[in-house]
């Protein structure tokens, strides 16, 4: 003879509260056979819904025996358990348990969802299913939606669904007037004569009088067993073939995600104050490495404005040292012994000063610097107007000035002219030569106003002494610039005996600042990446929190076959969804504020990198499984019956 579907024997079932041992169910025997109807009868409290849920698979007993079809269930793991339970069961809840967020089609899919079936098949067979029962019009209501009666009925076709053989209703007609409980009980004969075994919990006796076979419990033991149709054994079962196969995993994926983007739409706000860690770490990151790289570009620019192959000497130790004013020991031989030096293309010394720029009655602060003539072939400067002054011109200590734009301006308006022109640089006089086009950036900014004399000019008359501020030095354009560097400070070491001077070389400066820009920007950078572990802990704080409010979701996606695996990833997915769509939000404030830096700093713009942007979104990835994962796995590890008992 056929293994029977169902046979249980010695089942106990007891918890353990604290010091307490509750025995709910005191070692039951019992066999169902394929397309019984059996009511299962007793009072609130008898252990019904206990046996029920470890007919269904939901809980284990304690100790016994449970075989369906012949296979032992207490030796089974997890996934197998749930396998299971989509292939052969159907539960029907007294309170429905539907999801909230799906629609009646989509809470019908569900068990197939989980049992892989391909979308087609699953759309179909749901319409189908939703028409049987009567819900055509209602396939697009969401639960709230929906009566009692029609809640029940779209529970019934969740049931369905995988077409298992069993379908097990704990007190389906409980919540429901009498009219629609009389059509629920009536679908369920329906499904009972087309041969399914139908199991119903009822403390009701009228309920249970409608199955064939009733069996009464009382304080955890069977109490009574008999049949109302007088029939001696269960009636053959009807072969059935199921139209279903449960297929691999297909689509899952695409349905998690689905699920994830339901469950966040369903609370948008929460969602996005979740983000808003995520959002405001993100776009600090990738606005400081914008930042960063947007400084040392311009900062470099600047610096290749200087000429890329030029020295300066300059008196004194280092900049800011305090003496460097009083150090006498740079002068003008040791500019003109330079420029006898082969590694050498043009030498000026440079002497600077501030004065007061006044042209008839228009006055303004200039930077007077005295300079050799080849200065401006040193430092690469072009004119705008008129010309340079000449070697001539500096050995006769002429009074011919080259101004700035700036200064050309100031003094002269912007339509001015002013060549030829007698300015009076605090009481000495000078005549306008050329005005200099603008030099791009350059330190110090280019809103100074600069004026250019002969050194030996600005030595004798306005200065009074005859050392220098420093020597330019252009290197020839066959010698490294390091080289020169290094043959300059040994060359006039030899002259003065002593290292009364430094050296500034723009590749120096050039390695010095790209340097220090990524020290700040790696020290930024770590503390934007500190900010978003914060919002990593916020995104795991609430999904911590929206995994215990959704505790009979969890219990009920369990119950209707999911595999403790899909609610890791169903909250996984969640979880990096969050941290995903905060991340590209973050980019897009970044580039916001970009944008917003634009229209009010023109000259300084944030250059943001590919690379920054793909790592800001590698990186809340990251975050959301690394945070995520805690709480899914708190998800996926709960248990179905209690979970279920959590409405
Ligand atoms: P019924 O469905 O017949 O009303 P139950 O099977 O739900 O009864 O419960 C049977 C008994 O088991 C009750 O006394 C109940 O208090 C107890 N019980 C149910 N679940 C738990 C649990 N998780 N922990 C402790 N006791 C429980
Ligand atoms: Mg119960």
């Amino acid at each position: 003879m056929a293994e029977p579907l169902i046979s249980l024997s010695g089942i106990r079932r007891e918890y353990i509260t604290g010091e307490d041992r509750l025995e709910v169910l005191k070692g039951l025997d019992l066999t169902i056979e394929t397309g019984e109807m059996v009511a299962i009868m007793g009072a609130s409290g008898s252990g019904k819904s206990t046996l029920m849920n470890i007919l269904g698979l939901l809980d284990r007993p304690s100790s016994g025996s449970y075989r369906i079809r012949g296979r032992e269930t207490s030796s089974l793991e997890g996934n197998e358990l749930a396998a299971l339970r989509r292939e052969h069961f159907g539960f029907i809840f007294q309170r429905y348990h539907l999801l909230g967020e799906l629609t009646a089609r989509d809470n019908v899919e569900v068990p197939a969802v989980y049992a892989g079936t391909p979308r087609e098949g699953r759309h179909k067979r749901a319409r189908g299913l939703l028409q049987r029962l009567g819900l055509d019009g209602r396939a697009d209501h969401r639960p709230g939606q929906l009566s009692g009666g029609q809640q029940q009925r779209v529970s019934i076709a969740r049931a369905l669904m995988n077409d298992g053989d069993v379908i097990l209703a704990d007190e389906p007609t409980g919540a429901l007037d009498k009219r629609s409980g009389e059509e629920v009980l009536r679908i369920l004969e329906e499904l009972n004569a087309e041969g399914r075994t139908v199991i119903i919990v009822t403390h009701d006796a009228a309920v249970a009088a409608r199955a064939r076979r009733i069996i009464e419990i009382s304080d955890g033991e069977i109490v009574g067993d008999r049949r109302t149709d007088g029939a001696p054994a269960a009636p053959p079962a009807p072969a059935r073939t199921r139209d279903t196969r449960a297929g691999g995993r297909f689509g899952s994926l695409g349905e998690a995600l689905r699920m994830a983007l339901l469950a966040m739409n369903a609370h948008r706000m929460r969602a996005f104050l979740t983000m808003l860690g995520i959002i405001i770490g993100i776009a600090s990151v990738v606005c400081v490495v914008a930042l960063g790289e947007g400084s040392r570009q311009r900062v470099l620019s600047n610096i290749s404005d200087l000429g890329t192959n030029t020295i300066e000497v300059f008196a004194g130790k280092s900049f800011g040292d305090v003496r460097s004013a009083k150090i006498s020991t740079l002068v003008v031989a040791d500019a003109n012994a330079l420029a006898g030096e082969p590694y050498v293309a043009a030498v000026t010394p440079t002497v600077s000063t501030s004065s007061v720029a006044r042209y008839q009655s228009t006055e303004a602060n200039a930077l007077v610097n005295g300079v050799g003539a080849q200065y401006f072939l040193a430092k690469g400067t072009t004119l705008a107007a008129g010309r340079f002054f000449d070697a001539d011109a500096v050995r006769t200590r002429s009074q011919d000035a080259v101004i700035d734009q700036n200064t050309a301006t100031t003094l002269f308006g912007v339509d001015g002219d002013a060549i030829g022109k007698v300015i009076f640089l605090g009481s000495v006089p000078a005549r306008v030569v050329g005005v200099a086009e603008p030099q791009q950036g350059g330190f110090g900014g280019n809103q100074n106003l600069s004026v250019f004399l002969p050194y030996t000019t600005v030595q004798t008359r306005i200065i009074g002494s005859q050392s220098l501020r420093s020597i330019t030095v252009r290197v020839a354009d066959d010698v490294s610039t390091d080289l020169a560097a290094q043959a300059i400070t040994e060359f006039l070491e030899g002259r003065h005996g002593t290292k009364d001077f430094f050296i500034l070389n723009t590749d120096d400066i050039r390695r010095a600042i790209t340097s220090t820009t990524q020290t700040m920007t790696v020290l930024i950078a770590v503390i934007a990446v500190i900010s978003l572990v914060v919002g990593g802990i916020g995104v795991m704080n609430i999904m911590l929190v929206s995994v215990s409010e959704r505790v009979a979701e969890i219990g009920v996606r369990m119950a209707v076959g999911a595999r403790r695996s899909d609610i890791l990833q169903q909250f996984l997915i969640e979880a990096v969804l969050v941290c995903l769509i905060g991340g590209v939000l973050g980019i897009a404030l970044a580039l916001g504020f970009g944008a917003a830096f634009a229209q009010f700093q023109s000259n300084f713009s944030l250059i943001y990198s590919a690379s920054s942007i793909v790592a800001a979104v590698v990186c809340s990835t990251a975050i959301g499984i690394a945070f995520g994962y805690l709480p899914a796995q708190r998800a996926a590890g709960l248990d179905p019956v209690e979970a279920l008992a959590r409405v």
